[in-house]
């Protein structure tokens, strides 16, 4: 008797066991489709689920742990830009395949590939818009695109980018996240580095101001270029970047790298960087460096400064 009673125990003990697997599968379940859905995100630094909702209206900074969780360039454009002043440029230009590049598939395979899958042409978007009612020129890289690589379009987006601002004497801002040069377009990827330069060079010529903001990754070849650049340089915490990767360094130099290495706090320590600024002030910090840098004769109480100097100087 005792026996069965044990044994009835027993098995009901382990169907409840039982149940609480299947119905905690099923939730887990339920879990992976909201995350797989885009309801849910799960913080790729501490692992706490958040509403996409809240998580996007905190500008994808997880409020457990303070992790910048990428943002793709649609998000970053919105989070940046002032509503309906957004205007793109240049989005008919398509990158080629000019060396007929294969790794393990064909360059022009992956590129179809790509923009079939994340709905942009190429790694950047450029376009004039106005950040809290002052007009500036923004680049966006998009690390969804081939890391963020830059190749042929991503150069010439860019320049004729900063052109136009430098026509239009608008401040530029460039959000920069990337793996590099593309490999896949050989010379004609690291040709776009000198090209770049040589605009921003024109664009200080004409005493205009240039931010580059580095997000988590830049590396490569942006930040041999345009990425470090700046009048002002800002960065994202604990943005990784970099020219070599961590690997490749301590493989060369045989050598263990500090855990800190590379990041935006140990690149502001040693000069680098100008500011860690948190995403969610990086609008406003931006506007107001944009405001105190306006050219001196756009500004109509220097203007009215200068008329008054000038009546002074007529009534002695
Ligand atoms: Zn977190």
């Amino acid at each position: 008797m005792a026996n069965n009673e044990e044994s009835r125990g027993l098995k009901s003990l382990f169907d409840w066991f039982a149940n609480r697997r299947k119905s905690g599968s099923t939730s887990l379940e339920r879990q992976e489709r909201e995350i797989a859905d885009g309801l849910w995100h799960k913080c790729s630094k501490c692992g706490v689920l958040a509403y996409t909702k809240d998580l996007k209206a905190n500008q994808m900074v997880c409020v457990e742990c303070n992790h910048h969780n990428r943002v793709d360039s649609d998000e970053r454009i919105r989070q940046l830009i002032d509503s309906n002043t957004w205007k793109p440029l240049d989005e008919h230009l398509r990158p080629t395949d000019p060396l007929e590049f294969r790794d393990r598939k064909l360059y022009s395979d992956r590129l179809r590939e790509t923009q079939d899958k994340i709905g942009l042409i190429d790694a950047v978007r450029t376009g004039l818009g106005q950040i809290n009612g002052l007009p500036i020129a923004l680049g966006v890289m998009d690390f969804r695109f081939m890391g963020g690589s830059m190749g042929s379009v991503v150069g010439e987006r860019l320049t004729r980018m900063i052109e136009q601002a430098t026509q239009r004497r608008y401040p530029v801002v460039i959000v920069c996240t990337s793996g590099g040069a593309r490999m896949q377009e050989g010379m004609l990827s690291l040709m776009q580095m000198a090209k770049i330069s040589a605009a921003l060079q024109r664009h200080k010529d004409a005493r205009l101001l240039y931010i580059p903001v580095l997000t988590n990754p830049t590396t490569g070849g942006v930040t041999a270029s345009f990425a470090m650049l700046g009048d002002i340089i800002l960065a994202e915490p604990k943005a990784t970047i970099g020219f070599a990767g961590r690997r490749v360094i301590e493989q060369t130099l045989r050598e263990k790298l500090p855990e800190n290495f590379q990041t935006a706090e140990d690149l502001l320590q040693h000069g680098f960087v100008d500011d860690i600024v948190p995403r969610t002030q990086l609008k406003n910090t931006l506007a107001q460096l944009i405001a105190l840098h306006q050219p001196v004769l756009t500004t109509p109480h220097m203007v009215l400064w200068e008329t008054m100097s000038l009546t002074s100087t007529a009534a002695e």
